[in-house]
């Protein structure tokens, strides 16, 4: 364990912790990390990685493992009332990456991995250690620890430079500090299972689609082959108290919608819940910052929930890192809320509306789900366009930060990506701009064929010269969680000048 003064104090060792926690490991940060809980969770909970989190967890030596122990689901079998649909998932706008998947896997794996990870980086999490308290002054925060077990004369103080509130929903972090957590809650419960379930093809995720809204069955692998999601038959809550919904209660949900063709048996987790659509007024206040659920909690439709977290994560730990080596200059703390605050809101719009429609009760959506749907589901899955635009968005690899005050353009025509690609991909890109992820592609390094993502893994800035087939050449200043913070075409002066004036400014 670090010894006190520490520079960040970790609260919560959910994904999003954890994932901040390696980061700042490998930039050599001094931390620790807290959870109030004894374990980490053994529920599936979140079930799926987008393309962009692996991504970005691949620059932290977590994908491999998390690709291994993952499943890959390549479709969805949409069941309407007379024929079964294959929707493709994922096919199509997603070029420019080594992961163009949906990858499913529980929480509890990704956690597990994430805390092995951090484990080989000589971190351990300090658990049953729970936040009561945190006051912060110019200089650094003071946070009081309770150690499970004993009482508030035991409690521990701890002085960090800089805390971060990676606890969930009901973050202690945000209470402290603050700051609203507006928003609302869904009026439906919802049911979830995970067990083995006959009548089922293997290999594809499942939508059956009714007046009454949908029923989902993804293809989750462990602690149990599927995954169900569906809308409880009644809105009346379950008292306090009262046992988990039982297997043959989801069953009865199940045959409402499948007639009876599919059976369930071994659950290994049922529950029911309520889902909230809230977002943090502000993701920072001082030296205090929020990250992941703590921010923003949506609906899980698109899948998006835990991937947001992962992400404001690796957005914000280079940003600590370099304000604790006093690099970067006193604005760059403050791009963390510029930069991920529109993604969480962004987030909960496009988890919110295709949430409405499926769960929806108003006559006119019910019709439009059981009996429009059959119709338009067929064209709307040839629509080439409109699903690589999709893909794109839900596997957040469309996310950028191109009004952020550290995206740069330097002089010179834009660059399109195609030129750059040999033209081996039909890519959408119309030319990469200061604030756009940098696009991965196959490149020859060190005579070895590797990615581009691979040769500038890991948490650092990467000046990159790409030569153009026409001779020309394009210049690209990666950020260290993969987005250009500054570009320029051709070899010129001014370009460079820009360059040194960003670097001055940024870097340090
Ligand atoms: C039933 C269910 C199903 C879900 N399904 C999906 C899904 O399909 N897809 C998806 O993307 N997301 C899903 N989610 C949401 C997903 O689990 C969260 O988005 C994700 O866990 C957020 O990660 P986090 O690290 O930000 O917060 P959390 O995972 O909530 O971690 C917060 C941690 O902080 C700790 N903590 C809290 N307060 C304190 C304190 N005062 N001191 C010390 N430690 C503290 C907690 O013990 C916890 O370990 C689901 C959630 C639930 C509950």
């Amino acid at each position: 364990m670090q010894r006190d003064p520490i520079d960040v104090l970790i609260v919560g060792a959910g994904p999003t912790g954890l994932t901040l926690a390696v980061q700042l490991a490998l930039l050599g940060v001094r931390i620790r990390i807290i959870d109030r809980s004894a374990d980490r969770v053994h529920e599936s909970r979140a079930l799926a990685l987008q393309p962009r989190s692996l991504e970005v967890l691949a620059g932290l030596g977590v994908t491999d493992g998390l690709v291994a122990a993952g499943n890959r689901a390549v479709q969805v079998k949409l069941h309407l009332r007379d024929r079964v649909l294959s929707v493709p998932l994922f096919d199509l706008g997603l070029e420019d990456t080594e992961y163009p998947y949906l990858l499913f896997l529980s929480q509890a794996e990704t956690e597990r991995l994430l805390e092995e990870r951090l484990a080989g980086l000589g971190i351990t999490v300090e658990r049953q250690v729970e936040l009561t308290d945190l006051t912060q002054d110019a200089g650094s925060v003071t946070a009081v620890l309770r150690h499970a077990g004993t009482g508030p004369a035991a409690d521990e103080t701890v002085r960090a430079a800089y805390a971060v509130g990676c606890d969930g929903a009901r973050s202690a972090v945000r209470r402290i500090a603050g700051i609203p957590f507006k928003g609302s809650t869904y009026p439906q419960t919802f049911l979830l299972a995970d067990a083995e379930a006959d009548g089922l093809e293997r290999g594809a995720a499942h939508a059956f689609a009714s007046a009454k809204g949908i029923l989902l069955f993804f293809p989750l692998g462990s602690p149990a082959t599927w995954r169900l999601l569906a809308i409880k038959r009644t809105t009346a809550a379950r008292p306090p108290g009262a046992p988990e919904a039982t297997l043959d209660e989801v069953q009865a949900a199940v045959d409402d919608y499948t007639g009876g063709t599919v059976r369930l048996h071994d659950a290994a987790w049922i529950t029911e819940f309520r889902i909230h659509l809230r977002a943090a007024a502000r993701y920072r206040s001082g030296r205090l910052f929020l990250a992941g659920d703590a921010a923003h909690v949506h609906s899980p439709a698109g899948a998006q929930g835990m991937n947001t977290g992962i992400q404001d994560a690796v957005n914000l730990g280079w940003k600590l890192a370099q304000a604790l080596a006093g690099t970067g200059g006193p604005n760059l703390l403050d791009t963390y809320q510029a930069e991920r605050q529109p993604v969480g809101k962004a987030v909960l719009r496009l988890s919110n509306r295709p949430f409405r429609i499926a769960t929806s009760l108003n006559p006119l959506v019910r019709f439009a789900r059981s009996r429009v749907s059959p119709v338009v589901a067929p064209l709307a899955a040839k629509a080439t366009w409109g699903r690589a635009r999709l893909f794109r968005t839900i596997s957040e690899l469309g996310i950028g930060y191109r009004r952020s005050a550290l995206s740069v353009n330097g002089p010179g025509p834009r660059v399109n990506w195609r030129q750059v690609r040999w033209g081996r991909v039909k890519s959408r890109h119309s030319g990469l701009r200061a604030g756009d992820r940098l696009p991965d592609t196959p490149v020859v390094y060190e005579g070895e064929t590797t990615t581009l993502h691979r040769v500038l893994a890991g948490p650092a800035w990467h000046l990159l010269h790409w030569r153009l087939p026409d001779g020309g050449a394009a210049h690209y200043l990666v950020r260290p969680d993969g987005y250009i913070g500054y570009c320029y075409m051709g070899d010129n002066d001014e370009g460079a000048a820009g360059l040194a004036e960003y670097l001055n400014r940024w870097v340090g």
